[in-house]
């Protein structure tokens, strides 16, 4: 190896659950992963990777092992790395803030060039990009893995520094340059708040969901089932509504039937569907929702069957606590570059092929992680299964080869429906891909819990940001 492995410090406690789990982990996680190349390989060429999250450092290392003598640079400002699904933690009092931020320095070797700053312009036709600070870069590969920026403000009247204020929270509030991750603590703030007022009152709780792709799409739900679940420990209750852009709360039907179930579990939750926050006024404690609706028109004989017309209006909700999952897109780089889909659904993420991971257009760019243009959710675990990919492809390329390695749009979501209780939801482009087949992937586990507080954070750190898993 090039590097030493940073590693996690772990409690006793967390060291013997973690030793437990290792083994259902470790044939969970490599159920589908591919390791790099078996022999190095001494194809030349300079490698720019433009990011330091999940996809870029994952990448990195797997890079590092499959070419002999790699000439890399990294461009990202971060000297600190967030474990971003640990922030659903925080927010549920299980995890400290400090659980989940750790140096980036141990990843990003000696020998791998690490500019901190943040690319400004992508050149693809000249093969160079230009830094915030000016400096040009050229490359003979580039690797996209910026992931996504947050919008608070495509909220009329919303402003990421209002968050934390007036009753309304985000898990969402971080800062990726700096390091910083403040949405999941003060959302276990905002908990605490809702709890406390739900003991002299029944607090009207609202928690949203925009039309845009979202970074992990369950996260807004299980924000909505931990919080319930909070007060239902103290035999306390709210009422909870869940105002989603969407049609569904699941893409998948036996994950959406069973999240129906959860929901009646609870008995307080009132779903809106088609309602996209768009405006909010934090003082009068209202949130406005773009509500798009179909209404039944007249019978067709010809056609036999009912026209359907396309229905929209604003529909102003009260309430006394709300979470805001905020509009995302790609980074200002890639939306306004060449190297973004210039128009149609995904217009602004990367053009990637969604399968080799390849720019559609240009033939030495790939991309992984929530930057992609993909029809995939965007998840660390999507980037995971797409190092082993991209690496794959990149070095059949710098060998003149064409890329033939495939990514099956595996991706993962554990939702948290309660305290103790997680579906882990796996699937891919053709349907649900569960590790475990012979366990039913819509029931709700205990089992699932404990490996993602206990066993993930650990094996993220040590084994997949090295690229070992
Ligand atoms: C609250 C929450 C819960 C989540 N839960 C889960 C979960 O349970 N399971 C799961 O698999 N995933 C989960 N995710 C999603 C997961 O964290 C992301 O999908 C993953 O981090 C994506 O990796 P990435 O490399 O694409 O982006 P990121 O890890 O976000 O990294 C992007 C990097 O690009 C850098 N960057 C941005 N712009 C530029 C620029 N112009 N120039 C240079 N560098 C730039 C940033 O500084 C950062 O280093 C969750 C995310 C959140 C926020």
């Amino acid at each position: 190896m090039k590097q030493d492995l940073p590693r996690a410090p772990l409690s006793r406690r967390d060291a013997l659950r973690y030793m437990a789990l290792s083994p259902l982990a470790a044939s969970l996680l490599s159920a589908t992963v591919s390791t790099a190349q078996a022999s190095a390989s001494t194809a030349p060429g300079h490698i720019v990777i433009v990011g330091g999250g999940a996809g870029a450092l994952m990448v990195l290392a797997r890079l590092r092992s499959a070419l002999n003598t790699p000439t890399i640079t990294v461009i990202a400002p971060n000297e600190k790395h967030i474990y971003q699904p640990g922030q659903i933690f925080v927010a549920a009092g299980e995890y400290k803030p400090q659980d989940i931020i750790f140096d980036n320095r141990g990843y990003i070797g000696q020998d791998v060039r690490w500019i901190k700053d943040e690319v400004q312009t992508f050149d693809p036709q000249h093969n160079k990009l230009t830094t915030q600070s000016g400096q040009e870069v050229a490359y003979d590969f580039l690797i996209v893995a910026t992931g996504v920026q947050t919008r608070y403000e495509q909220v009329e009247g919303l402003t990421a520094d209002m968050i934390g204020k007036n009753g309304i929270s985000s898990v969402y509030l971080s800062d990726l340059a700096l390091g910083t991750a403040d949405g999941g603590e003060l959302t276990h703030t905002w908990f605490n708040d809702v709890r406390e007022a739900s003991k002299t009152s029944k607090p009207r709780v609202l928690c949203t969901q925009p039309s845009t792709p979202i970074k992990c799409g369950g996260v807004p739900q299980k924000i909505l089932y931990l919080c319930d679940d909070y007060l239902r420990k103290e035999k306390l209750t709210a009422e909870f509504t869940f105002a989603t852009a969407g049609e569904k709360l699941f893409s998948l039907p036996q994950i959406d039937e069973a999240l129906h179930k959860a929901q009646e579990r609870y008995g307080n939750i009132t779903n809106k569907f088609g309602h996209d926050l768009v405006r909010i006024d934090p003082i009068a404690k209202t949130a406005t929702f773009h509500h798009k609706y179909e209404v039944q028109g007249q019978y067709d004989k010809e056609l036999k069957e009912y026209d359907m017309i396309d229905k929209e209006e604003d529909v102003t909700l009260e309430y006394d606590f709300i979470h805001i999952t905020p509009p995302m897109s790609a980074v200002d780089a890639v939306a306004n570059s060449l190297l973004a889909w210039q128009k149609g659904t995904a217009a602004g993420w990367l053009e990637v092929d969604r399968e080799t991971l390849q720019h559609k257009r240009f033939a030495n760019v790939f991309g992984i992680g929530d930057t992609c243009g993909i029809p995939m959710a965007k998840t660390g675990g999507s980037a995971r299964h797409q190092a082993p990919i991209v690496v794959e492809n990149l070095v059949s390329v710098m060998n003149g080869q064409k890329p033939l390695a495939k990514y099956d749009g595996y991706t993962v979501c554990p939702l948290k429906i309660a305290y103790g209780e997680i579906i882990m939801a796996e699937f891919n482009y053709d349907g649900l891909a569960p590790s475990f087949p012979a366990l039913n992937p819509a029931t709700p586990r205990w089992l699932w819990w404990e490996f993602d507080l206990y066993a993930l954070q650990p094996l993220y750190r040590n084994a997949m940001l090295n690229g070992l898993m």
